[in-house]
């Protein structure tokens, strides 16, 4: 079977991987104009580690990825005031955990696909024809093709979601933060393998020193802290930036003077939540069909336990894409439900609203240190309670 898939981030190449691995014909449609690179950082364990090592590709991801050692959080002085090692990641997950720039486990990802698929670059899909047999795709730029089936993988904002579900606005939550993301080269001071972290109330300033001398910056606040409308444009979102966190103390300043000529990511921090990933000949999968948000910290593993599902169950169904989608939906759902209640949860304790909700937080992360604590302020989050079928072997 011909399936477009719109979008190649983490979900789209890895569906492409298993699709043409089951003997199909995806093609990936990508709206940047190359490989994406830069961004930021993400943690990577899990069904997605599983996922990736019967793709053969930890090595690769390991070679890209960084062991990072502590997270430390630090007063305005730079001196910790919490955070804890980052062994209970370790121990958690028999060793396996990294992280890595989201840019760069897509990177890999599609490097994989490259093989397997053909993939359009600084295109997108524009409009959907599902006539029941055949989905007709016009694109922003290529000629109209068909499908047999269209699968959107295209993230949060996804633009296959709202051809065939209808607007964002009635699927996305939105969690009340904003977050921001940019990379330098040359920053100092530098911490090596150390996530190091700023709060005020509303407000978290983030870095991580990375090779070849470049340095994240991540930015994380409340909506309350500046409640005017989503800032649409790179000059509108520099500037709620620089007037949310102005004279919030530690290295900030230093760092908003670096934002001119960042090439800033910036978005709300949300969720989408969908009763059917699915309609027709069309499917979604990836943040496009249920995004946890970065909250969660798992949304690639995520991301690529969706894409291995919707291709195995195709497979199984022998192509029969109506008992491939209920039984990719039955199987998911109620999974990435629960893993989107945990990441609201969670939510409080990413910039705390008050002084007192930061000194709580960092307590509790300093009590992290002892072991058994750790296991099980962090461990029951890190689980991925879900088995999944070996479709590979069949
Ligand atoms: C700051 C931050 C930190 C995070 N931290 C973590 C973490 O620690 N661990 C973790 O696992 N996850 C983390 N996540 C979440 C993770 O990045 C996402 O869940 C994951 O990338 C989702 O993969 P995806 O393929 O569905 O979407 P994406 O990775 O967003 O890829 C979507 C792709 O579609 C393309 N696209 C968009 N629109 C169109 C269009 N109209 N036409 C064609 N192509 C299009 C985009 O260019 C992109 O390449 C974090 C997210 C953020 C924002």
């Amino acid at each position: 079977m011909k399936i477009a898939i719109n979008g190649a981030g983490i979900a789209g190449p890895c569906l492409a991987w298993w699709l043409a691995g089951h003997g199909h014909e995806p093609v990936l449609i990508e709206k940047a104009p190359a490989p994406r690179s830069g961004g930021y950082i993400i943690d990577f364990w899990g069904l997605g580690y599983d996922i990736a090592e019967r793709m053969g590709l930890i090595p690769a991801i390991l070679e890209r990825g960084y062991q990072v050692g502590e997270v430390r959080f630090v007063d305005s002085q730079g001196r910790a005031n919490g955070g804890f090692a980052t062994d209970v990641f370790t121990r958690m997950t028999d060793g396996r955990f990294t992280s890595l720039r989201r840019s760069d486990l897509a990177g890999v990802l599609l490097d994989a696909a490259n093989d397997r698929a053909e993939t359009l670059f600084g295109d997108s899909v524009a409009a959907l024809e599902d006539d029941g047999g055949r989905v007709g795709v016009t694109f922003e730029h290529a000629a109209p093709r068909e499908f047999d089936l269209v699968v959107g993988c295209d993230g949060l904002h996804s633009k296959v979601r709202e051809l065939a579900f209808g607007p964002e606005k009635r699927f996305e939550a939105d969690l009340g933060y904003r977050v921001a993301a940019f990379e330098v080269e040359g920053y100092r001071p530098r911490d090596e393998l150390v996530y190091v972290s700023y709060t005020r109330p509303g407000r978290q300033i983030s870095r991580f020193s990375m090779r070849d001398d470049c340095t994240l910056f991540l930015f994380v606040f409340r909506t309350d802290v500046s409640p005017g409308p989503f800032p649409e444009t790179d000059e509108g979102q520099k500037a709620v930036l620089r007037e949310v966190f102005a004279g919030a103390g530690w290295e900030t300043e230093a760092i908003l003077d670096l934002l001119d000529g960042a090439d800033l990511y910036f978005d709300r921090v949300s969720q989408i939540r969908m009763d059917h990933w699915t309609k027709g000949r069309v499917a979604l999968a990836g943040d496009a069909a249920a995004c946890v948000s970065l909250l969660a910290g798992e949304g690639t593993g995520l991301a690529i336990a969706e894409a291995y599902v919707l291709a195995g169950e195709f497979a199984r169904a022998s192509s029969d894409h109506e008992a491939a989608f209920s039984a990719y939906e039955e199987r998911l759902m109620p999974f990435l439900q629960s893993k989107q209640k945990s990441a609201r949860r969670f939510a409080s304790s990413f910039a705390p609203k008050s002084e007192l909700g930061i000194s709580i937080r960092n307590l509790a992360t300093k009590l992290a240190r002892v072991p058994l604590f750790a296991d099980w302020l962090i461990g029951g989050d890190l689980r991925d309670d879900i088995r999944l079928p070996d479709y590979a072997n069949r």
